[in-house]
């Protein structure tokens, strides 16, 4: 796919304000200091699409952005800064959940996990909370520069060992790096691949 245009649309923290249209859309979703920002400016090829290496705790929103004006692309809000807590519910915060189990144009979320570190617990029980409400997501692997190809193999690996004890199959994920620009073209072309389906329907 090619980006021809990416712009901002609208931020608030109520999923009932969200825009109220058919436009499907697509939600990126990890903890603070993934790369979120870093992936989404990449992937839209603008410099500050997204805001880059924000301080944990600024106020959080639902950033909506129409990529060719076709399709939803949704900045929500980190998790698992600060906070941090054994309960999920705490952790994320209750417009997350909402904007999850309301938002019906959602197509599948974007679960960013950062390659270099093992399965951590905050980002498997949002996984296992997605499966659970039947959010189809898959995963994103970021800052894949930042790792040799055989230790990017090991971590994935490892991911998939973890998953394999409650999920049927390894879900569909992808390698990338925002500074080396890896992973753009599948990710977009398999974003681009869900709209066409979707059109003929
Ligand atoms: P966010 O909080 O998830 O939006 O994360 P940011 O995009 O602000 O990135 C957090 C930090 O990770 C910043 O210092 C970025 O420069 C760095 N970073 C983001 N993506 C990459 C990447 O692909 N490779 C490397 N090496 N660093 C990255």
């Amino acid at each position: 796919m090619k980006i021809k245009s990416a712009e901002f649309v609208v931020s608030n923290q109520e999923v009932a304000k969200c825009p109220n249209n058919n436009i499907p859309e697509y939600a990126f979703i990890g903890r603070s200091n993934v790369g979120k920002s870093s992936l989404i400016n990449m992937l839209t090829e603008r410099k500050s699409l997204a805001k880059t290496s924000g301080r944990p705790g600024k106020t959080q929103l639902i950033n909506h952005f129409i990529i060719n004006n076709n399709w939803y692309l949704v900045d929500l809000p980190g998790y698992g800064y600060a906070r941090v807590s054994k309960s999920t519910k705490k952790v994320f915060q209750k417009f997350i959940t909402a904007y999850f189990e309301k938002r019906t144009q959602l197509v599948s979320a974007f679960v960013l996990v950062d390659i270099r570190h093992k399965p951590q617990p905050i980002d498997l029980e949002f996984m296992q909370w997605l499966g659970e409400n039947t959010i189809p997501f898959s995963i994103i692997f970021t800052k894949a520069d930042k790792l040799k190809p055989k230790a990017i193999d090991t971590h994935i690996e490892d991911y998939k060992t973890i998953l394999l004890e409650t999920w049927e199959e390894m879900p569909n994920h992808f390698v990338t790096s925002a500074s080396k620009k890896i992973g753009r073209e599948e990710l977009l072309d398999y974003i681009e691949s869900i709209n066409n389906q979707l059109s003929q329907h």
